[in-house]
Protein backbone atom coordinates (compact mmCIF):
# COMPACT_ATOMS: atom_id res chain seq x y z
CA UNK A 1 0.00 0.00 0.00
CA UNK A 2 0.93 3.57 -0.74
CA UNK A 3 1.73 6.06 1.71
CA UNK A 4 -0.74 8.13 -0.68
CA UNK A 5 -3.41 5.46 -0.88
CA UNK A 6 -5.80 6.97 1.80
CA UNK A 7 -5.00 10.42 0.86
CA UNK A 8 -8.49 12.39 -0.83
CA UNK A 9 -8.08 12.87 -4.58
CA UNK A 10 -8.59 17.08 -3.86
CA UNK A 11 -5.42 16.99 -1.83
CA UNK A 12 -4.05 14.48 -3.71
CA UNK A 13 -3.50 16.38 -6.73
CA UNK A 14 -2.83 19.59 -4.66
CA UNK A 15 0.85 17.43 -3.43
CA UNK A 16 1.56 16.69 -7.10
CA UNK A 17 1.51 20.57 -7.97
CA UNK A 18 3.37 21.40 -4.65
CA UNK A 19 6.14 18.93 -5.40
CA UNK A 20 6.58 21.27 -8.70
CA UNK A 21 7.56 24.19 -5.96
CA UNK A 22 8.82 22.54 -3.09
CA UNK A 23 11.26 19.71 -2.75
CA UNK A 24 9.92 16.54 -1.68
CA UNK A 25 12.29 16.27 1.35
CA UNK A 26 10.11 19.38 2.40
CA UNK A 27 6.43 17.61 2.07
CA UNK A 28 6.10 15.24 4.51
CA UNK A 29 3.54 12.63 3.93
CA UNK A 30 0.92 11.60 7.20
CA UNK A 31 3.22 13.57 9.74
CA UNK A 32 2.10 13.67 13.67
CA UNK A 33 1.22 16.90 14.76
CA UNK A 34 2.09 16.43 17.83
CA UNK A 35 5.90 16.56 16.66
CA UNK A 36 4.82 20.21 16.04
CA UNK A 37 2.22 21.37 19.02
CA UNK A 38 3.77 22.17 21.78
CA UNK A 39 1.22 20.49 23.40
CA UNK A 40 2.67 17.67 21.93
CA UNK A 41 -0.94 15.84 20.84
CA UNK A 42 -2.11 15.75 17.34
CA UNK A 43 -2.66 12.68 14.93
CA UNK A 44 -0.85 13.35 11.05
CA UNK A 45 -1.54 15.77 8.97
CA UNK A 46 -2.19 14.53 5.65
CA UNK A 47 0.50 16.31 4.29
CA UNK A 48 2.98 18.94 6.24
CA UNK A 49 5.01 21.41 3.72
CA UNK A 50 7.46 23.62 4.75
CA UNK A 51 8.18 26.38 2.35
CA UNK A 52 11.22 28.89 2.70
CA UNK A 53 10.83 32.08 0.41
CA UNK A 54 7.62 34.08 -0.66
CA UNK A 55 7.62 32.57 -4.19
CA UNK A 56 7.68 28.98 -2.93
CA UNK A 57 4.20 30.11 -0.29
CA UNK A 58 2.70 31.88 -3.32
CA UNK A 59 2.58 28.76 -5.25
CA UNK A 60 1.85 26.14 -2.97
CA UNK A 61 -1.50 28.55 -1.68
CA UNK A 62 -2.36 28.87 -5.20
CA UNK A 63 -2.02 24.68 -5.36
CA UNK A 64 -4.35 24.48 -2.37
CA UNK A 65 -6.43 27.02 -2.75
CA UNK A 66 -10.33 26.95 -3.83
CA UNK A 67 -9.10 23.35 -4.53
CA UNK A 68 -8.25 21.58 -0.82
CA UNK A 69 -10.87 22.55 2.08
CA UNK A 70 -8.60 21.92 4.44
CA UNK A 71 -5.49 23.99 4.76
CA UNK A 72 -4.30 26.34 7.04
CA UNK A 73 -0.28 28.36 7.78
CA UNK A 74 1.21 27.49 11.01
CA UNK A 75 3.67 29.28 13.19
CA UNK A 76 5.40 27.61 16.07
CA UNK A 77 2.35 25.41 16.90
CA UNK A 78 1.92 26.91 20.52
CA UNK A 79 -1.39 27.62 20.16
CA UNK A 80 -2.87 24.52 18.63
CA UNK A 81 -4.85 21.43 19.62
CA UNK A 82 -5.16 18.93 16.96
CA UNK A 83 -7.67 16.18 17.18
CA UNK A 84 -6.21 12.67 17.68
CA UNK A 85 -7.38 11.90 14.13
CA UNK A 86 -5.27 14.57 12.66
CA UNK A 87 -5.69 16.74 9.93
CA UNK A 88 -7.29 15.73 6.42
CA UNK A 89 -5.18 18.39 4.65
CA UNK A 90 -1.94 20.41 4.17
CA UNK A 91 -0.26 22.20 6.75
CA UNK A 92 1.53 24.53 5.87
CA UNK A 93 4.70 26.05 7.85
CA UNK A 94 6.82 28.81 6.98
CA UNK A 95 11.09 28.64 7.07
CA UNK A 96 14.01 29.64 5.70
CA UNK A 97 14.03 33.53 4.36
CA UNK A 98 10.94 33.58 6.75
CA UNK A 99 13.76 33.15 10.02
CA UNK A 100 15.04 36.31 8.91
CA UNK A 101 15.81 39.09 10.95
CA UNK A 102 17.62 42.46 10.36
CA UNK A 103 17.58 46.65 11.25
CA UNK A 104 16.95 48.78 8.65
CA UNK A 105 19.55 50.09 7.01
CA UNK A 106 18.85 53.78 7.41
CA UNK A 107 16.90 53.71 10.77
CA UNK A 108 18.80 51.55 13.69
CA UNK A 109 15.56 51.41 15.54
CA UNK A 110 13.96 49.90 13.37
CA UNK A 111 13.77 45.97 12.78
CA UNK A 112 12.23 44.35 10.28
CA UNK A 113 11.30 40.09 11.14
CA UNK A 114 10.05 37.39 9.37
CA UNK A 115 6.86 35.66 10.08
CA UNK A 116 8.60 32.77 11.19
CA UNK A 117 11.29 33.85 13.93
CA UNK A 118 10.67 32.97 17.27
CA UNK A 119 9.52 35.38 19.70
CA UNK A 120 12.88 34.34 21.83
CA UNK A 121 15.02 34.57 19.10
CA UNK A 122 13.77 38.00 18.42
CA UNK A 123 14.30 39.07 21.79
CA UNK A 124 18.07 38.08 21.67
CA UNK A 125 18.43 39.85 19.11
CA UNK A 126 16.74 42.91 19.72
CA UNK A 127 18.36 42.46 23.25
CA UNK A 128 22.19 42.41 21.70
CA UNK A 129 21.30 45.44 19.57
CA UNK A 130 20.24 47.60 22.16
CA UNK A 131 16.48 48.02 21.15
CA UNK A 132 13.80 48.27 23.78
CA UNK A 133 10.29 47.60 23.91
CA UNK A 134 10.00 44.15 22.66
CA UNK A 135 11.03 42.69 26.59
CA UNK A 136 7.00 41.64 27.18
CA UNK A 137 7.07 39.29 24.05
CA UNK A 138 10.55 37.78 25.01
CA UNK A 139 8.98 34.93 26.55
CA UNK A 140 5.90 34.42 24.56
CA UNK A 141 6.70 30.78 23.12
CA UNK A 142 5.90 31.54 19.69
CA UNK A 143 6.35 32.92 16.11
CA UNK A 144 5.99 36.67 15.23
CA UNK A 145 3.74 35.72 12.14
CA UNK A 146 1.51 33.51 14.72
CA UNK A 147 2.33 36.64 17.19
CA UNK A 148 0.99 38.73 14.55
CA UNK A 149 -1.93 37.16 13.93
CA UNK A 150 -3.18 36.51 17.27
CA UNK A 151 -1.83 39.90 18.83
CA UNK A 152 0.42 38.08 21.49
CA UNK A 153 0.59 39.58 24.81
CA UNK A 154 1.84 39.55 28.08
CA UNK A 155 2.56 41.86 31.43
CA UNK A 156 0.97 44.61 29.93
CA UNK A 157 2.05 44.64 26.29
CA UNK A 158 0.80 43.31 23.36
CA UNK A 159 2.51 42.86 19.91
CA UNK A 160 0.12 45.68 18.20
CA UNK A 161 2.45 48.11 21.11
CA UNK A 162 5.77 47.22 18.72
CA UNK A 163 4.56 46.77 15.10
CA UNK A 164 4.54 49.61 12.46
CA UNK A 165 3.79 47.59 8.90
CA UNK A 166 3.12 43.99 8.43
CA UNK A 167 4.08 42.21 4.92
CA UNK A 168 1.09 40.41 4.04
CA UNK A 169 -0.29 37.97 1.41
CA UNK A 170 -3.85 36.45 0.53
CA UNK A 171 -4.93 33.13 1.20
CA UNK A 172 -4.79 32.55 -2.55
CA UNK A 173 -1.16 33.38 -3.18
CA UNK A 174 -2.15 36.96 -4.28
CA UNK A 175 -2.26 40.28 -3.33
CA UNK A 176 2.06 41.13 -1.89
CA UNK A 177 1.23 43.94 0.31
CA UNK A 178 2.41 45.69 2.98
CA UNK A 179 -0.39 47.02 5.35
CA UNK A 180 -0.21 49.67 8.52
CA UNK A 181 -0.59 48.69 12.13
CA UNK A 182 -4.15 50.90 11.38
CA UNK A 183 -4.90 48.21 8.20
CA UNK A 184 -4.30 45.70 10.68
CA UNK A 185 -7.13 46.30 13.13
CA UNK A 186 -5.44 44.76 16.43
CA UNK A 187 -7.94 44.13 19.33
CA UNK A 188 -7.67 41.47 22.18
CA UNK A 189 -6.30 38.08 20.61
CA UNK A 190 -7.33 39.33 17.07
CA UNK A 191 -6.25 40.95 14.08
CA UNK A 192 -7.54 41.64 10.25
CA UNK A 193 -5.31 38.62 9.19
CA UNK A 194 -7.81 36.18 11.30
CA UNK A 195 -10.89 38.11 9.92
CA UNK A 196 -9.50 38.47 6.07
CA UNK A 197 -7.91 35.16 5.96
CA UNK A 198 -4.03 36.95 5.25
CA UNK A 199 -1.10 35.46 5.37
CA UNK A 200 1.74 37.25 7.60
CA UNK A 201 5.19 37.33 5.76
CA UNK A 202 6.93 39.43 8.05
CA UNK A 203 6.39 42.47 10.40
CA UNK A 204 8.33 45.55 10.83
CA UNK A 205 8.94 46.78 14.40
CA UNK A 206 9.61 50.27 15.90
CA UNK A 207 12.23 49.91 19.40
CA UNK A 208 13.54 52.44 21.32
CA UNK A 209 17.76 52.71 21.85
CA UNK A 210 18.69 51.36 25.36
CA UNK A 211 21.09 49.86 27.07
CA UNK A 212 21.63 46.25 26.37
CA UNK A 213 22.48 45.43 29.74
CA UNK A 214 19.33 46.76 31.00
CA UNK A 215 16.95 45.22 28.24
CA UNK A 216 18.31 41.57 29.24
CA UNK A 217 17.58 42.40 32.91
CA UNK A 218 13.80 43.38 32.68
CA UNK A 219 13.69 40.16 29.95
CA UNK A 220 15.28 37.91 32.59
CA UNK A 221 12.66 39.69 35.33
CA UNK A 222 9.80 38.58 33.43
CA UNK A 223 11.08 35.51 32.37
CA UNK A 224 11.57 34.19 36.15
CA UNK A 225 7.84 35.87 36.83
CA UNK A 226 6.68 33.20 34.11
CA UNK A 227 8.65 30.55 35.49
CA UNK A 228 7.34 31.14 38.69
CA UNK A 229 3.66 31.04 37.76
CA UNK A 230 3.07 29.17 34.94
CA UNK A 231 3.93 25.52 34.36
CA UNK A 232 6.39 25.90 32.36
CA UNK A 233 8.24 22.15 32.55
CA UNK A 234 4.65 20.25 30.96
CA UNK A 235 3.66 21.06 27.51
CA UNK A 236 0.56 22.83 26.77
CA UNK A 237 -0.53 25.85 24.48
CA UNK A 238 -0.58 28.20 27.14
CA UNK A 239 -3.41 30.01 28.50
CA UNK A 240 -6.59 28.03 27.76
CA UNK A 241 -9.39 30.32 27.45
CA UNK A 242 -9.42 34.13 26.44
CA UNK A 243 -9.80 36.38 29.57
CA UNK A 244 -13.67 36.95 29.84
CA UNK A 245 -14.70 40.61 30.29
CA UNK A 246 -15.04 41.35 33.61
CA UNK A 247 -13.12 38.49 34.97
CA UNK A 248 -9.91 35.90 34.57
CA UNK A 249 -10.19 32.41 33.61
CA UNK A 250 -7.62 31.03 36.30
CA UNK A 251 -9.37 33.02 38.71
CA UNK A 252 -12.83 31.58 37.98
CA UNK A 253 -11.62 28.20 37.02
CA UNK A 254 -9.86 28.19 40.32
CA UNK A 255 -13.05 29.79 42.56
CA UNK A 256 -15.29 26.91 40.46
CA UNK A 257 -12.89 24.26 43.06
CA UNK A 258 -10.89 22.69 39.39
CA UNK A 259 -7.35 23.25 39.59
CA UNK A 260 -5.49 19.77 39.59
CA UNK A 261 -8.92 18.46 37.56
CA UNK A 262 -7.95 15.78 35.19
CA UNK A 263 -9.74 13.54 32.57
CA UNK A 264 -6.60 11.14 31.20
CA UNK A 265 -3.35 13.09 30.79
CA UNK A 266 -4.88 16.39 30.73
CA UNK A 267 -4.94 18.14 33.65
CA UNK A 268 -6.01 21.57 34.78
CA UNK A 269 -2.47 22.66 36.09
CA UNK A 270 -1.95 22.82 39.91
CA UNK A 271 0.35 25.95 39.51
CA UNK A 272 -2.10 27.90 36.99
CA UNK A 273 -5.58 26.66 36.82
CA UNK A 274 -5.87 29.30 33.34
CA UNK A 275 -3.28 26.57 31.71
CA UNK A 276 -4.58 22.86 30.85
CA UNK A 277 -1.40 20.99 30.70
CA UNK A 278 -0.49 17.36 29.10
CA UNK A 279 1.18 15.43 31.91
CA UNK A 280 2.28 12.48 29.84
CA UNK A 281 0.03 10.83 27.21
CA UNK A 282 -2.93 12.93 27.06
CA UNK A 283 -4.98 12.71 24.13
CA UNK A 284 -6.76 15.88 22.12
CA UNK A 285 -9.93 13.92 23.58
CA UNK A 286 -8.69 13.97 27.25
CA UNK A 287 -8.21 17.46 26.54
CA UNK A 288 -11.50 18.58 25.45
CA UNK A 289 -12.93 17.22 27.95
CA UNK A 290 -11.09 19.53 30.36
CA UNK A 291 -12.32 22.11 28.76
CA UNK A 292 -16.30 20.95 28.05
CA UNK A 293 -16.43 20.21 32.17
CA UNK A 294 -14.64 23.54 32.63
CA UNK A 295 -16.87 25.50 31.01
CA UNK A 296 -20.17 24.18 32.73
CA UNK A 297 -18.71 23.97 36.01
CA UNK A 298 -17.93 27.83 35.51
CA UNK A 299 -20.88 28.52 33.88
CA UNK A 300 -22.86 27.12 36.29
CA UNK A 301 -20.84 28.51 38.92
CA UNK A 302 -20.61 32.32 38.08
CA UNK A 303 -22.85 32.82 34.78
CA UNK A 304 -20.01 33.50 32.60
CA UNK A 305 -18.85 31.09 29.27
CA UNK A 306 -14.99 31.11 28.91
CA UNK A 307 -14.08 30.47 25.24
CA UNK A 308 -10.89 28.76 24.03
CA UNK A 309 -8.26 30.99 23.30
CA UNK A 310 -6.49 27.98 21.97
CA UNK A 311 -7.18 27.51 18.65
CA UNK A 312 -9.16 24.09 18.21
CA UNK A 313 -7.99 22.08 14.83
CA UNK A 314 -10.43 19.19 12.96
CA UNK A 315 -12.03 19.45 16.67
CA UNK A 316 -14.48 20.92 18.74
CA UNK A 317 -16.02 21.37 22.57
C1 LIG B 1 3.80 27.95 27.85
C2 LIG B 1 3.03 28.91 26.96
C3 LIG B 1 2.89 30.24 27.33
C4 LIG B 1 2.20 31.14 26.52
N1 LIG B 1 2.11 32.44 26.90
C5 LIG B 1 1.46 33.32 26.12
C6 LIG B 1 1.39 34.70 26.49
O1 LIG B 1 1.95 35.15 27.49
N2 LIG B 1 0.70 35.54 25.67
C7 LIG B 1 0.10 35.11 24.52
O2 LIG B 1 -0.50 35.93 23.82
N3 LIG B 1 0.15 33.82 24.15
C8 LIG B 1 0.82 32.92 24.92
N4 LIG B 1 0.88 31.61 24.54
C9 LIG B 1 0.17 31.16 23.33
C10 LIG B 1 1.01 31.24 22.03
O3 LIG B 1 2.39 31.20 22.33
C11 LIG B 1 0.70 32.51 21.25
O4 LIG B 1 -0.67 32.54 20.89
C12 LIG B 1 1.56 32.65 19.98
O5 LIG B 1 1.39 33.93 19.45
C13 LIG B 1 1.22 31.62 18.92
O6 LIG B 1 2.22 31.68 17.94
P1 LIG B 1 2.62 30.43 17.07
O7 LIG B 1 3.67 30.87 16.13
O8 LIG B 1 2.95 29.27 17.91
O9 LIG B 1 1.28 30.20 16.26
P2 LIG B 1 0.46 28.84 16.04
O10 LIG B 1 0.03 28.29 17.34
O11 LIG B 1 1.21 27.94 15.14
O12 LIG B 1 -0.81 29.41 15.25
C14 LIG B 1 -1.74 30.24 15.90
C15 LIG B 1 -2.66 30.84 14.84
O13 LIG B 1 -1.91 31.76 14.07
C16 LIG B 1 -2.00 31.42 12.68
N5 LIG B 1 -0.71 31.74 12.08
C17 LIG B 1 0.53 31.44 12.56
N6 LIG B 1 1.47 31.94 11.75
C18 LIG B 1 0.82 32.56 10.73
C19 LIG B 1 1.25 33.29 9.57
N7 LIG B 1 2.54 33.47 9.28
N8 LIG B 1 0.29 33.80 8.75
C20 LIG B 1 -1.02 33.63 9.03
N9 LIG B 1 -1.47 32.96 10.11
C21 LIG B 1 -0.57 32.44 10.95
C22 LIG B 1 -2.32 29.94 12.63
O14 LIG B 1 -3.02 29.61 11.46
C23 LIG B 1 -3.21 29.80 13.87
O15 LIG B 1 -4.54 30.12 13.58
C24 LIG B 1 1.60 30.69 25.31
C25 LIG B 1 1.76 29.36 24.92
C26 LIG B 1 2.48 28.47 25.72
C27 LIG B 1 2.67 27.06 25.26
Amino acid sequence: MSKYDNMEKTVLSAIEDIYKSVPAERVLIDEPMSRHTSFRIGGPAAAFVTVNNEEELASVMRAVSGRVAEHMVIGNGSNLLVSDDGYPGIMIKLGGDFESIETDADDPCRVTAGAAILMSRTSAFLTEHGLSGFEFASGIPGSIGGAVFMNAGAYGGEIKDVVETVRVMNADGSGLRTLSNADMQFAYRHSAAEAGGMLILSAKMKLTPDDPEKIAERVAELQFKRNSKQPVNYPSAGSTFKRPVGGFAAALIEQSGLKGFSVGGAQVSEKHSGFVINTGGASCEDVLAVMRHVREKVLEDSGILLEPEVRLINCSL
